[in-house]
């Protein structure tokens, strides 16, 4: 990893994305305190503020409700994605022009990496304006922040710096002068967990940060993470390339207290959450070597657990198998009844570390080859035949009211995400099928081994704890 000393890497972020947005359309909310919602009701959450509703005090994420009471004239208004969506499309085509390598973030973030226009360019402080000047000129009423750094966070940092049509160049000789205004949590990447971890070692700012020692930010982060941030401090390349497609994938529902109450039906949504890992694995002809499972309970405490596995999976109840393990070996050995209490409020399966499956390597004296063939085979007939549900695998038939419940409120967000893609096909009809008499062991079993190859039983008896 080399450090590099010149300011070549620039990071445009779009100033109050999609208030802005609905501002260029409809002029008439221009200068007004405009809060967007994801849906019409007097719990919603604002999910983007203009300027001026910002300047009252309005946070994203705020019920609608408390930014009345800050902002008695706030106007809202319903997200139109497609208008958004229209808009990023023309600013990258603005991007474009000046530089190939330009990486959209998110909807309205994108880097810009100038390391091959050394010769092209004398300064990339102008080149920053004419981006200005050409938005302005399609979109007379967005602005950006822009920010010039020898490496893609501090491009990023730049952007924090000044947030309304900001414009700021971080250089080696005036680096300092510059964290010197920011908090630890104004870094992007630091959040008060963070920041904990960094004020345990000593490091109470930035610029602190920024003159430690690798050994010492190690210390701090538990590992190489550490590394990274003593070299995104200090000019060299950790971000620009690191988040490859499909780095990770994940899955969470959100539990009602009702649901909450019945282990059934936590265990249900599992099946569920795991599912649908399994359809996007199989669709982009993935396996995975890591999974990650958490809980979170209504105090805002949570569980979560990390496995890494030997040989890479794609089967939901193989999935399933690995964190019940887990599960098992945690209750067991810190005598708890039940990680799935009544507080649960949110489940969460992500998997990372991707294989390909034509790269797979079968180990000779298991029958995982047959298996990934027949899931294969499983999904080519639910894309032959409309009804999806001809055909499924025994495990998926644990309690199917609730699978589809559970599909229900998550599926509208996914949809949401991604044009034109409905993720989630294969289930969204399901019949009601009897559900099977569970059998419930007197003791929880004996833990294995996490690591070791689980013998998947795709029926899901083999453990229920003894929480009666
Ligand atoms: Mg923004």
């Amino acid at each position: 990893m080399t450090a590099n000393s010149e300011s070549l890497v620039m990071y445009v972020d779009m100033n109050s994305y999609f208030a802005s947005c609905e501002q260029q359309r409809h002029p008439e909310l221009r200068g007004k305190p405009l809060g967007v919602l994801t849906y019409d009701s007097p719990n919603a959450a604002v999910i983007a503020a203009s300027v001026e509703a910002k300047n009252a005090g309005v946070k994203t994420g705020m019920r609608l409700g408390d930014c009345r009471a800050l902002c008695p004239g706030m106007l809202t208004t319903t997200t139109h994605p497609g208008w958004y969506r229209q808009i990023h499309v023309d600013i990258m085509a603005i991007l474009r022009y000046y530089c190939d390598e330009v990486i959209p973030k998110s909807i309205d973030e994108a880097v810009l990496n100038f390391n091959s226009y050394r010769l092209v360019y004398n300064d990339l402080t102008d080149v920053a304006k004419q981006i200005k000047a050409d938005i302005a000129k399609k979109y007379d009423y967005l602005k950006c922040s822009i920010g010039i750094a020898p490496n893609s966070f501090l491009a990023k940092v730049g952007t924090e710096l000044q947030k309304r049509d900001g414009l700021v160049r971080i250089t080696t000789d005036n680096i300092d002068e510059h964290l010197a205004t920011l908090k630890l949590t104004d870094l992007p990447g630091i959040a008060s967990a963070n920041e904990r971890r960094l004020n345990m070692i000593g490091i109470k700012t930035p610029v602190q940060m920024r003159h430690s020692s690798p050994a010492l930010l190690r210390k701090a982060f538990g590992g190489v993470v550490g590394n990274y941030w003593y070299h995104r401090l200090n000019f060299a390349e950790v971000d620009l390339y690191s988040k490859a497609e499909n780095r990770t994938m994940s899955a969470t529902r959100t539990l009602s207290s009702k649901q909450s109450q019945d282990r059934q039906v936590l265990e249900s949504m599992l099946i569920s959450l795991c599912t649908r890992l399994e359809q996007r694995l199989v669709k982009s002809n993935l396996f995975c070597k890591e999974l990650s499972f958490s809980i979170r309970y209504k105090d805002y405490t949570r569980w979560d657990t990390v496995i890494k596995l030997a040989d890479p999976v794609q089967d939901a109840m193989e999935m399933i198998g690995y964190i019940k393990e887990r599960i098992a070996h945690f209750e067991y050995t810190r005598n708890v009844t039940t990680v799935f209490t009544d507080k649960t409020m949110n489940l969460g399966v992500g998997i990372q570390s991707f294989v390909k499956g034509d790269v797979m390597q079968y180990s000779l004296f298991d029958n995982r080859m047959r298996k990934d063939v027949v899931r294969k085979v499983m999904y080519q007939i639910k894309d032959r035949f409309e009804h999806k549900n001809i055909v499924r695998k025994g495990g998926e038939l644990y309690i199917p009211e609730v699978m589809k419940d559970a599909i229900g409120f998550g599926s509208v967000r996914d949809m949401n995400i991604k044009e034109g893609e409905v993720k989630n096909k294969y289930m969204l009809e399901e019949e009601g099928i009897p559900r099977p008499a569970l059998v419930r062991p007197k003791v929880a079993p004996k833990p294995k081994e996490p690591e070791l190859y689980y013998d998947g039983d795709p029926i899901f008896t083999d453990f229920i704890p003894d929480d009666e």
